[in-house]
């Protein structure tokens, strides 16, 4: 059978997401990228892809911290290109304060953005998965999904939620050629980690790249930050025949960082 392997990965104008992009083109998958970016931003970066991978991109934009958006984003892609058959939910946001102090807007926003919109696209694409009987769902949860840290209480529900849903996911769709996993990283170079970075260095006396050592030390016995590419091999992996019985499970790529 030929089966159609159309990646949707959300969030991918930047960091892991674009990274994972980067992977899945490298391995002939072709892609609907999706971010917050002007459409004319997105369709020049989707027209990079194609000139460099030889793969079919595109560019939707969509704010998915509302359902309504995720609807009609998901009617536009198939409308434009057809089913999605791998998802990639990897968008997010972070905010750091205590749990007395967390503002509510954030908390909301958080759960939104890193939990309740990969509810909303598994929901929306796993029809077309299981009608073509072969499918992968990747979430991107975190170290933060396995594990607390102070300072971090939406994020680390939210990412703790994605592992839940997932496990739900895969059973629900095990014997339909369908697997659900959640990718685990720890701490990456990104946008994502730029106020943490500032704050340590603000709040340790220290330089910012002194700042961002200190905060893979605190952690991580692995003395470097995880690679980017190196998430998108994995999402590479779970995409491919040898992957098919890998379901439920919530890797880590984090240092060691959840070993302790
Ligand atoms: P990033 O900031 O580069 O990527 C986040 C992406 O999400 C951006 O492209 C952004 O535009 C998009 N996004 C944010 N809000 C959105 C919204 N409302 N609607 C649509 N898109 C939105 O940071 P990153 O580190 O690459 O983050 C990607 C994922 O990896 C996140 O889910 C993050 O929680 C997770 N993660 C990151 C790290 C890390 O150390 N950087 C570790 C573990 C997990």
């Amino acid at each position: 059978m030929n089966r159609i392997k159309r990646a949707l990965i959300t969030g991918s104008t930047s960091g892991i997401g674009l990274a994972i992009a980067h992977q899945l083109a490298v391995s002939g998958i072709d892609l609907v990228l999706h971010g917050l970016e002007s459409t004319t931003e997105g369709d020049s970066l989707a027209e990079a892809f194609r000139k460099q991978h030889g793969v079919e991109a595109i560019y939707v934009q969509a704010d998915v911290s509302q359902a309504e958006n995720i609807e009609k984003m998901m009617s536009q892609i198939t409308e434009q290109v057809g089913p999605i058959t791998i998802l990639v939910n990897n968008a997010g946001i972070q905010h750091t304060a205590s749990v007395d102090t967390f503002p509510p807007e954030k908390w909301d926003k958080i759960i939104a953005i890193n939990l309740s919109a990969a509810f909303h696209t598994s929901r929306l694409t796993i029809p077309a998965m299981v009608e073509q009987g072969w499918g992968r769902i990747i979430n991107i949860s975190s170290v933060h999904g396995l594990v607390g840290s102070v300072n971090k209480s939406a994020y680390v529900a939210a990412k703790h939620g994605l592992v839940g849903m997932t496990k739900v996911t895969a059973l629900e769709l095990a014997a339909k050629g369908v697997t659900a996993n959640c990718i685990c990283p720890g701490w990456t170079d990104t946008p994502l980690l730029v106020e943490q970075f500032k704050a340590y260095a603000q709040q340790n006396n220290t330089g910012y790249e002194e700042a961002k050592q200190g905060l893979i030390k605190a952690k991580a016995p692995y003395p470097d930050f995880v690679s980017p590419a190196d998430i998108g091999q994995l999402a590479v992996f779970l995409c491919s025949d040898a992957a098919k019985a890998i379901t439920g499970t919530s890797m880590p790529i984090d240092g060691g960082w959840t070993a302790h």
